[in-house]
């Protein structure tokens, strides 16, 4: 019923994995305020909506959550201990034609055809989707506008690099990216398999996104400007809309009893500890963790992504109780912007670097996979308010470094300084006028308008 009284139907494919969905489904929720009289169908796997839609969280009933098939084989199990990236490969060879089928089955479910496409900026076969539907394509990217951007010039990249040029050879012959190294590409740009799943979309998506009638993406103009205007010149329309995270507010989840427990503390004192949703570290750099946690005098709030009596020395949790707590799950965005927060330890994950700026916390950074290493280099060379540790992993020796540097030294301090200086400018761009919000009203008219095509 709410299908035929809408004004458009605009249909969203999301990418299940990973903090993508979420991200996306914040600017659609925002859309849907700027647009109420048009109903949004958000696509993605069954697994995926069920958390990204949680029940009882349902206040926009129009954005209605469909389901797609998940390309994996009947009857498996779920294991992310025997490969993480086993469901992705196994969904990435289901696209496009789960998603051309659900968009066959809603036009015929809701007698709506689709006015609009918007999807994740990975799906480049949207392109060909939205030609075929003959409506504009708009495409999302929930990462920095750096990495967007090796993707987009991976050609380029490749042209440059030789491959026996040594990992550390900069990349000095591109503006901005001259403190950038080989190594810190994302996978599949310059290194790694380039016919893995993933790094063939990511070359195909660099390919397609001309095509798009706007990229958007969660940033702001300020963050990173001469990337953002290379990107400007590439795209039809680029346009930052972010920080989301400053816009629109996830519910807070505070079951673990985070936020009083940093009441407790000094300012600027605590140890934030987060790998992202997806990954735990080596067991043998979690004991070089533990170690330094263990022997120095910093409080602790670890958001653990595994089992704390299997996965962490026996006894940890009780020895460090008076100055530690491990919980599942927490409140990150919150936690950020607690002033008893010194510095977040981090995988680099595009979300959480938007969350540490909002906050005004310097990071450090144990980067594992895809765009991680790059964000790393970036905020530690570039921007300044970030160190990676010695070697690249967590050892006993390098993460005592990076957190008595950031924690105890005057360097530390002005590290403190520079992030505040980003988490004025991050919210001066979501400030009425200010540049996210004026970007996003261009947004709303493109995916409202088809003379905007
Ligand atoms: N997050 C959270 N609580 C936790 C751990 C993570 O709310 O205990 C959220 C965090 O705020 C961020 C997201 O999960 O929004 C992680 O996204 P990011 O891009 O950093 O990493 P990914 O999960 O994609 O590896």
């Amino acid at each position: 019923e709410k299908y035929k009284k809408a004004s458009k139907h605009i249909a969203v494919m999301a990418f299940p994995f990973g903090t993508h969905a979420a991200p996306l489904l914040s600017i659609i929720r925002r859309l849907s305020e700027a647009f109420p009289a048009a109903m949004f169908s958000f696509l993605c796997t069954e697994r995926s909506n069920s958390s990204t839609f949680p029940k009882g969280h349902q206040k926009h009933d129009s954005i209605k959550p469909f389901n797609v098939w998940d390309g994996l084989p009947e009857g498996y199990t779920y294991c992310l201990k025997r490969n993480p990236h086993e469901p992705v490969d196994y969904f990435l060879q289901a696209v496009p034609q789960n998603f051309k089928d659900a968009v066959d089955e809603l036009v015929a479910e809701t007698g709506r055809p689709i006015d609009c496409l918007i999807t994740d900026a990975f799906y480049y076969f949207g392109a060909d989707i939205a030609d075929e539907l003959k409506v504009p394509w708009v495409a999302l990217w929930t990462a920095s506008p750096r990495a967007l951007f090796s993707h987009a010039e991976t050609e380029f990249f490749r042209r440059h690099v030789g491959i026996n040029d040594p990992v550390d050879k900069p990349l000095d012959f591109l503006q901005g990216f001259a403190s950038i190294r080989v190594a810190d590409l994302p996978d599949g740009v310059v290194r790694g398999n380039f016919d893995a799943s993933v790094p063939v979309l990511l070359n195909k998506m660099g390919l397609t996104l001309p095509r798009a009638a706007a990229v958007a993406a969660n940033s702001y103009e300020d963050l990173d400007n001469a990337v953002v205007n290379m990107l400007k010149s590439r795209y039809k329309r680029f346009l930052n809309v972010g920080p989301s995270n400053l816009i629109s507010a996830s519910p807070i989840d505070d079951r673990h009893g985070c936020l009083d427990w940093l009441e407790r503390h000094e300012p600027a004192s605590v140890v934030y500890i987060s790998f992202g949703s997806v990954i735990t570290p080596p067991p043998h750099e979690i004991g070089a963790l533990t170690q330094v946690l263990e022997e120095s005098n910093f409080p602790f709030l670890w958001s653990f992504r595994g089992d704390v009596e299997k996965q962490l020395p026996p006894g940890f949790p009780k020895r460090t109780s008076s100055k530690g707590k491990i919980v599942p799950w927490a409140p990150q965005q919150k936690i950020l912007e607690h002033p008893s927060v010194g510095v977040f330890v981090s995988h680099g994950g595009w979300n959480s670097i938007l969350e540490s700026i909002s906050g005004g916390v310097p990071m450090v950074f144990r980067p594992f996979f895809g765009d991680q290493k790059l964000n790393t280099r970036t905020v530690e060379t570039i921007w300044g308010f970030g160190l990676g540790l010695e070697g690249g992993t967590l050892t006993k020796e390098a993460t005592t470094n990076a957190l008595n540097f950031i924690l105890s030294t005057e360097e530390g301090k002005k590290m403190r300084q520079k992030v505040g200086v980003q988490k004025e400018l991050a919210y001066k761009a979501v400030q009425p006028n200010g540049s996210s919000i004026e970007n996003f009203k261009t947004l709303v008219g493109v995916v409202t308008c088809h003379h905007y095509l």
